[in-house]
């Protein structure tokens, strides 16, 4: 590149003469300008030095613009809310559950004062931290006593820290699940103290191989629900109700870590396999582990249902104190938990499965009319509505796919993943997916309510241009 174009560059206090950045320095603070205003030349400065020969220089009002539509961009908190048009609706990296209104307004409400978190407001005496939910968790799941700590991942160590270290945990091989690179069962093992004892192969593994593993220094049985993948054809696993008996003939507690705690049937709405809560209670399971905010739809937490015995002395152990929850959480689940109460009304009232069940019909208009208001826009050169499959997340099966519509949108200028980015940064953050060069917005995982901000964050891609035209 031309040594002179570089010289053309303005100064940061040329720049800082200019309008829009005058204002920022006084709105903001003058450093904050002065360090941005420096970084954005320097970057120029290495794309000019690296671009081709025509590249152009912006000039100095368009410049401080860029500059100042940078600082307000860094203003921006990195965490947002966003539009969630990825389909999958327990996206991890989006925050899994939506929260009910019931929830929101429960949380705020305790979030703006004080609340009688282990106050007994009868008796004025100190009370349990979980009295606000476990009289619910126990209804809902009939177990005789229940705990809710931070989320699942903690359920599982603390339980088996708690109950089983320095002694042997029996599991399946074909259940030691990773859900994400930081949860792996048997690492968590070795982490609470517990020894892994695992039997059988990857594929079969029957009654008997737990039999005959059980020994002096066995705890417990341990059986993990392979949330993230399923074991097919030639295969075999003990059921629930083998593992009970044998537990039983034994004195061991079977432990059940169901992962994503269903309160209520979703085979309906083509959620299968996923155990309930309820179910592996009845079953016997002496302790069911299960997040708060995969299919149940509440906050993040991690519940654990089950005797009242093993559950205190959980409870006893220090790590509870370590992963306790606070007013904010309590309050969510406590009024999430009463929605289960009529599984039509969960159904109609909590986010996720408002979501999970709305009629493909519904997608569909959504889609069609959402289609042709987003070509109407000049950053866009076609969109169209499309039939897709959408993703429960959130550490559920692939397999378990769930029909939905998106509108596949091709960008008229920019790239896809320019455009991608531009509606992910912009006033309404919108997270779509890229699938065959085009951008596909999936309503599966988005509000009716949000569908007029998906039109209003599109018009507003374009003018976010590469900083060198060339
Ligand atoms: C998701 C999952 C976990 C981890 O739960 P978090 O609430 O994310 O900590 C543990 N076990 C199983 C089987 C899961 O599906």
């Amino acid at each position: 590149m031309p040594v002179n174009l570089l010289r053309n560059l303005p100064s940061v206090n040329e720049l800082l003469e200019s309008p829009p950045l005058r204002n920022l320095a006084a709105r903001l603070s003058h450093s904050v300008v002065v360090t941005r205003a420096r970084g954005v030349l320097e970057e120029l400065r290495s794309e000019l030095k690296t671009s081709a020969s025509e590249a152009s220089l912006p000039n100095v009002a368009d410049l401080a613009e860029r500059i100042a539509r940078r600082i307000l961009e860094g203003e921006q908190p990195s965490l947002r809310s966003v539009v969630n048009a990825t389909g999958i609706l327990l996206h991890t990296g989006l925050g899994r559950a939506p929260l009910a209104d019931e929830a929101i307004d429960a949380l705020v409400s305790v979030a703006r004062g004080y609340a009688s978190v282990e106050l007994d407001l009868a008796s004025g005496e100190r009370s349990q931290r979980m009295a606000a939910v476990e009289g619910l968790l126990k209804e809902l799941t009939g177990a005789e006593a229940a705990l809710v700590i931070n989320n699942n991942a903690g359920a599982t160590m603390l339980t088996l820290s708690a109950l089983c270290a320095g002694r042997e945990v029996i599991v399946s091989r074909g259940q030691l699940i990773e859900i994400g690179g930081s949860y792996r069962l048997p690492d968590v093992m070795s982490t609470s103290g517990a020894k892994l004892r695992e039997v059988g192969t990857t594929n079969k593994t029957r009654i008997d191989d737990y039999r005959q593993a059980i020994g002096e220094t066995t705890a417990a049985l341990f059986r993990a629900h392979t949330s993230n993948y399923r074991i097919v054809g030639f295969t075999a696993e003990a059921s629930l109700a083998e593992l009970v008996a044998l537990g039983r003939q034994h004195s061991l507690p079977v432990i059940d870590d169901i992962g994503s705690g269903a309160l209520i049937d979703l085979t309906p709405w083509g959620v299968t396999g996923e155990p309930m809560a309820s179910a592996s209670i009845r079953q016997g399971a002496d302790l069911v582990l299960f997040s708060g905010d995969k299919l149940l739809g509440g906050p993040q937490c991690g519940c654990i249902v089950g005797r009242r015995e093993l559950v205190e002395r959980i409870a006893k152990h220090p790590m509870t104190r370590a992963l306790r929850v606070d007013k904010l959480t309590l309050a969510a689940l406590a009024a999430t938990l009463p929605l289960y109460r009529k599984p039509e009304e969960a159904q109609q009232r909590i986010p996720l499965l408002q979501l999970l069940t709305t009629p493909i019909e519904n997608l569909k208009l959504r889609a069609e009319r959402l289609a042709t208001q987003l070509a109407a826009i000049p950053s866009v050169r076609a969109a169209a509505a499309m039939e897709d499959v959408a993703y429960l997340g959130g550490g559920s099966v692939p397999t378990q796919q769930i029909k939905t519509w998106a509108v596949a949108l091709t960008p008229a200028e920019l790239s896809v993943d320019r455009f991608a980015q531009a509606l992910r940064i912009g006033t309404h953050s919108v997270v779509g997916r890229i699938q065959d060069g085009k951008l596909l917005l999936d309503l599966r995982s988005v509000f009716a309510r949000q569908d007029q901000d998906l039109v209003t964050a599109v018009s507003q891609v374009g003018g976010q241009e590469a900083m060198v035209d060339n």
